[in-house]
């Protein structure tokens, strides 16, 4: 018997210290996260995905009466992206999100879901996708790859 030990790297940054480029990105999240339909959680989340080619496909979290039918900004920004240009990979995304009762102030994290859904375009394209959290307030963080979210995902090699 061993133990194996996991470690994930994450690089956190002071707000005034993000790299303009990620600034950006994490800029038009925020502005997509205002454009979420939530009206039951009033949770409002937004994404931002950086295409290869340069072209940013914003999204946010679009709730239901029927709860299960909702569905996350993060997933519906991947596939939106996906949807619209279905051979161009994703280098970046920035999740955020606004929390009406108090403000944010921690980093906002990508469910399990939508971090299997990202993990499926990572290994679509074999190219690491890095992911920026934030909240409102507070440090951000920036991860390599969504693969340092999801340590012994299930990926296509294990189906026939
Ligand atoms: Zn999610």
């Amino acid at each position: 018997m061993k133990t194996i030990e996991l470690t994930s790297k994450v690089i956190e940054y002071q707000r005034e210290e993000l790299p303009e480029d990620l600034a950006d990105l994490l800029a038009q999240a925020q502005v997509a996260a205002k454009k979420a339909y939530s009206p039951y959680s009033r949770f409002q989340v937004g994404a931002a995905i950086l295409l290869n080619n340069g072209v940013v496909v914003t999204g946010s979290n679009q709730e239901n009466a029927v709860y299960p039918c909702g569905l996350c900004a993060e997933r519906t920004t991947a596939f939106s992206a996906s949807a619209q240009y279905p051979e161009v990979p994703f280098s970046k995304i920035a999740i955020t999100a606004i929390n009406p009762d108090e403000p944010l102030s921690i980093p906002v994290s990508p469910c399990g879901s939508c971090r299997q859904v990202l993990f499926e375009y990572e290994q679509k394209f074999n190219q690491p996708i890095e992911v920026i959290l934030s909240g409102q307030t507070g440090p951000i963080y920036v991860f390599h790859c969504v693969g340092d979210l999801l340590p012994y995902t299930f990926h296509a090699g294990f189906l026939p």
